[in-house]
């Protein structure tokens, strides 16, 4: 049984994300979404709003396991017994942070492999921020985020 752990804020969760998670999917037999408490970043959601929100994106998947943290990412993935740690990259910027983060978890645990996988193309300009960033000015990002997350994002404001 191969197991992935999916480390992220996911402040909100994005359809860039859940690309992620099925690309993962189908190199993994299960994959456990690690929903880090990030508080450093003063995130949007509080981390239990996050993982209710993850949770509703996956409700029913058998193959996805939920948690919340605030450890060091490789002491989780040893306790869960993953081999894996999956990430998503979306334009060059991403790589130098990526790069960094994996081979720092490397010195951490040579035995667990960082495995990136891209989400489709209109997915590429997807992130957390822009979603937060967008909608906190009314505009409409309901079409980048599964519909569960939808209520909790601030109302659309009309155009006209
Ligand atoms: P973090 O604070 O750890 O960067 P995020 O929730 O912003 O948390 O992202 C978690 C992971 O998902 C990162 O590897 C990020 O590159 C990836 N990711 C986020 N959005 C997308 C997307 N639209 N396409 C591909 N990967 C993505």
């Amino acid at each position: 049984m191969k197991t992935a752990i999916y480390p992220g804020t996911f402040d909100p969760i994005t359809l860039g994300h859940v690309d992620v998670v099925q690309r993962g999917l189908k190199l993994f037999d299960q994959i456990i979404i690690a929903v880090a408490d990030s508080s450093k970043k003063s995130p949007m959601f509080d981390v239990q709003t996050r993982l209710n929100m993850v949770n509703a994106t996956f409700a029913g998947e058998n193959r996805i396991q939920t948690l919340s943290f605030d450890g060091l990412l490789v002491n989780l993935a040893q306790q869960h017994q993953a081999t894996a740690i999956l990430r998503g990259l979306r334009a060059a910027s991403d790589f130098e942070y990526e790069f960094q983060l994996s081979a720092m978890n490397r010195k951490l645990d040579a035995n667990i492999e960082s495995v990136f996988v891209m989400a489709r193309e209109e997915y590429t300009f997807v992130s957390s921020s822009f979603i937060r960033e967008i909608s906190s000015m009314g505009g409409d990002v309901t079409t980048l985020v599964p519909e569960v997350v939808r209520p909790y994002l601030p109302p659309i404001k009309d155009k006209r």
